[in-house]
Order: structure tokens, then sequence, then C-alpha cells
């Protein structure tokens, strides 16, 4: 299983982080070994002073698939949930300061954050679909797939000219303004619309 990961997807999001909208999904990947599911505490890592939760919807790719046209891009995942995409902001920082890649900041084990899939067919329109994060029980990161840049459609077109998507990859769609830090003990939860879907706590 592979995470495919987009940055820079919500306008207002770039703009918080300095960086330029795209003209083109930006995409890096995560390995198997950042995935953490549910329950478990997300571990703060010794290598970072500063670690940011990014509120992402994920799509779960249903079906193998490689040069995926757009118009039919719908048919190759079959359900949604929200994730968190942990980033060492300082270690990333550095990292694009120097012009290399990001990896390590974004890759590390347990970085993947993911829900409880729910169907898509539950959902009456996935243009328009809210998601968002509480932090402490206080509500700190919320976002609308209306916002977004890229449309899934055009995420797993995009992606799938590159990496033969694979049934059971997931896919972080990117993140809305609002990013921020976690600490020890931070109790963290994620919900699609009124669903709640993660739930776990920072060590
Ligand atoms: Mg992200």
């Amino acid at each position: 299983m592979k995470i495919i990961c987009v940055a820079r997807n919500y306008a207002e999001h770039a703009k918080e982080l300095k960086n330029e909208i795209p003209d083109a999904p930006v995409i890096f990947i995560k390995p198997d070994t950042a995935f953490k599911r549910k329950k478990q505490p997300f571990f703060l890592p010794d290598f970072s002073k500063d670690m940011h939760y990014e509120t992402e919807i994920v799509l779960r790719i249903c079906k193998n698939g490689k040069n995926i046209s757009e118009a039919f891009a719908n048919n190759y995942f079959d359900a949604v949930t929200t994730g968190i995409d942990f980033t060492a902001r300082d270690l990333q920082q550095e990292l694009k300061k120097k012009g290399w890649p990001w990896e390590i900041a974004k890759g590390f084990d347990g970085s993947a954050c993911v829900g409880d899939f729910l169907p898509k067919s539950q959902f009456d329109d996935l243009k328009n679909l809210n998601f968002c994060m509480y932090k402490n029980k206080v509500l700190t990161q919320k976002g609308n797939t209306g916002d977004m840049i890229f449309p899934f459609e055009k995420i797993i077109s995009y992606a799938s000219k590159f990496f033969t998507l694979l049934k059971g990859d997931l896919i972080f769609t990117g993140t809305p303004v609002g990013v921020g830090p976690v600490t020890f003990n931070d109790h963290i939860e994620c919900f699609v619309e009124d669903e709640s879907v993660l739930e776990f706590d920072v060590k």
C-alpha cells in the first residue's frame, strides 16, 4: 500500500506557508510504514520541535489503474475519511530552503493518521464535503472540499500518470488553511460532516 499526498491544494493554506498557487497538483508519497491506525497514539519524534497537524480528506482506492482519465476517476475510489498528514514543520522548512526533498519531514513512521472509511455513496455531493478537527475538544481546523484547487478526479488522473494506483492505496487530498502545532498529551478528534471517524492522543 502506498500513500499519495497532495500539497498546496487549498489556496488559503498555500498562502499561509507563503507558497505559490501551483498549476498542477504537487504530489509526494509516504511509505506504508507511515500509516497509523485510528486509536494508536501519535508519538512525537525526537527530530522535530514543531510537529504540525494537517487535517485532510483521504480517499481509498478500490481498483488498479494507470493513466486514468478524469471522466472515469470517480470509479477508482469507494470511500472517504479524514486523516492527519503530520509534518515536522521545522525540518521541512530547512529542507525546502536547501531545495532538498522533504520526505523525512512528511513520511516518517506514524505520520499518516487515517480514520474509519465511510462509503462515498453515503454523501450526496463530494464536492461539498465538510471536515474538521478538534484539538482538546476545541474546533481547530475545518475545510470544505469545494475549496480544493484540484478536485479528486484531477488528483487521481494526474497521480496515475506517474504511479500505477493499486487497490488499497490511499490519497491524502491536501489541507485547508489553519495548520498548527500539536504537543504532548493533546487529544485529536476528526470528523467527516457530523461523523467522528478518527480519535487519538499525542504522546
Ligand atoms: Mg498535507
